[in-house]
């Protein structure tokens, strides 16, 4: 077992766990979630030295640190090799800013990163253990998809999808529910927020204790981790990193995943300036960071950038532990933390529907760059804090694109009058036979469904 890292809960009352202990049980046993309670270090001169290594090369400097005495370094590395055989482009922009594209895995959005790796670990750790698993998720759009691909296949893995019918697009939809096999996908008559908490039910109901759950949403740790590795390859490959030169990040954030894994990788020694979290519509974390107040937003609003349209994001718990306050699962904040570090830190900014479209039309106008509505946000975000926070012209600065534009073919080709061409793995769906149960958001049926495929009684 690893015995550098420990897991604590962030609502510490339930004992430190070991990475495989926090991975396969997803949320810890008293709704908390799972840190790390103590961070590795990666220099700066460690950095430079990976200027010329590919992205797996790179995943597993970067993931040995966590996995040590879980799994063997080369074994690591082979994983490492096996789930990202895909380009993680990196386009300039204009003067010394850039987008990455982080839309060339198999479901075309960023969410591959951490599913295939969280897939890989899982399986493995599965491979000496007793029975079977279930992975029970809610998705707004791009979630299922991605970790449906990851786990298909898998022995004694199960995957349930559970994703909002009318939120969701037609090819997001159809990459889900033409899997089959250890996939199930449910279409909800609700929200996105509706079928969160009909998981978050299904993990705290005393009824399921014959069924293995566990979760592959960012309340797992074993999705972040991983979300820390293209932070350091943009870094490695566009700084000066010798130097210790700083980069600022904009980050397109829903659930705030994609986000922790920014903070976790400058806690272990990217010398990332700012992080730029950048907001549709649900701006509850912009607004709590300005007035250090907390509310959710309920129901949340729906967004063209739909998979970000989440009203209470699971992993503020974490952003606000990290900086020495308490909230529980609730979203009630127990503890305030350290405000004015966190600002200095982060940049929070909410963009509209309005802005997004705007934005798409005016990076194609301007620059002749094509983004999608999340990846519209992240730049948006970007420009605002440039502008507004008058950032030196060479300043490094990288926006994520969170996903593939031929995933909003409509909405995109509205606004720049190109239809985008789809990537191979979105060719050819609509030529799938899709299956999928429809449920309205009762909690029972789906209960039931759970019990009666996978109880172990
Ligand atoms: C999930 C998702 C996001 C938001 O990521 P979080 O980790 O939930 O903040 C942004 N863009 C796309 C395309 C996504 O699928």
């Amino acid at each position: 077992m690893n015995d550098q890292f420990k897991y604590y809960s962030t609502n510490r009352t339930v004992p430190v766990a070991t990475l495989p202990e926090a991975l396969l049980q997803g949320q810890a046993g008293d709704k908390g979630l799972f840190l790390p309670e103590n961070y590795p270090a990666i220099s700066p001169d460690e950095i430079a030295s990976w200027a010329g290594l590919s992205y797996p090369e790179i995943a597993g400097n970067v993931l040995r640190r966590f996995t040590s005495g879980v799994f063997e370094d080369s074994d690591l590395r082979a994983m490492c090799e096996d789930a990202y055989g895909y380009e993680v482009p990196l386009e300039q922009v204009t003067g010394r800013r850039h987008i990455m594209r982080l839309d060339q895995g198999p479901t075309a959005s960023f969410k591959d990163f951490a599913a295939r790796m969280m897939a890989r670990w899982m399986g493995r750790l599965m491979e000496s253990q007793e029975g079977e698993l279930v992975i029970l998720t809610a998705t707004s759009g791009d979630t299922g998809s991605a970790v449906a691909h990851a786990y298909s296949g898998l022995d004694r893995v199960h995957v349930v999808v559970l994703f909002p019918i009318q939120e969701v697009s037609p090819r997001q939809r159809m990459q889900m529910t033409t899997i089959g096999g250890n996939v199930t996908t449910i279409g909800m008559e609700g929200q996105f927020d509706d079928c969160q908490a009909l998981v978050k039910r299904a993990f705290s109901d005393p009824d399921l204790s014959a069924v293995r759950l566990t979760s592959a949403n960012s309340i797992n740790i074993g999705r972040l981790l991983p979300q820390t590795v293209y932070y350091f390859y943009a870094y490695s490959k566009l700084a000066d990193a010798a130097r210790r030169e700083p980069i600022v990040f904009s980050i397109p954030s829903g659930n705030f995943g994609d986000m922790m894994g920014a903070v976790i990788a400058r806690r272990i020694g990217l010398p990332s300036e700012r992080l730029v979290i950048a907001t549709n519509a649900n701006d509850e974390v912009p607004v709590f960071l300005e007035t250090g107040r907390y509310a959710k937003i309920s129901p949340s609003r729906v967004c063209i950038s739909n998979a970000m349209n989440v009203g209470h994001p699971s992993n503020l718990a974490r952003l606000v532990d990290v900086y020495g306050g308490r909230m529980d699962e609730t979203g009630k904040l127990c503890e305030p933390p350290d405000m004015d570090l966190m600002r200095k830190h982060l940049y929070a900014v909410s963009i509209s529907d309005e802005e997004t479209r705007a934005t798409i039309r005016g990076a194609y106008e301007k620059y002749g760059i094509i983004l999608e509505p999340h990846g519209a946000v992240g730049w948006a975000g970007l420009e605002r804090y440039l502008e507004e926070n008058q950032v030196p012209e060479d300043r490094l600065s990288v926006s994520l694109e969170t996903a593939h534009p031929a995933k909003f073919p409509e909405e995109v080709e509205a606004l720049t009058g190109v239809n985008p061409e789809p990537p191979p793995s979105l060719v050819g769906l609509e030529d799938r036979l899709e299956e999928y149960p429809v449920m309205k958001t009762d909690y029972e049926p789906l209960r039931d469904l759970l019990l009666d495929r996978y109880s172990t009684r």
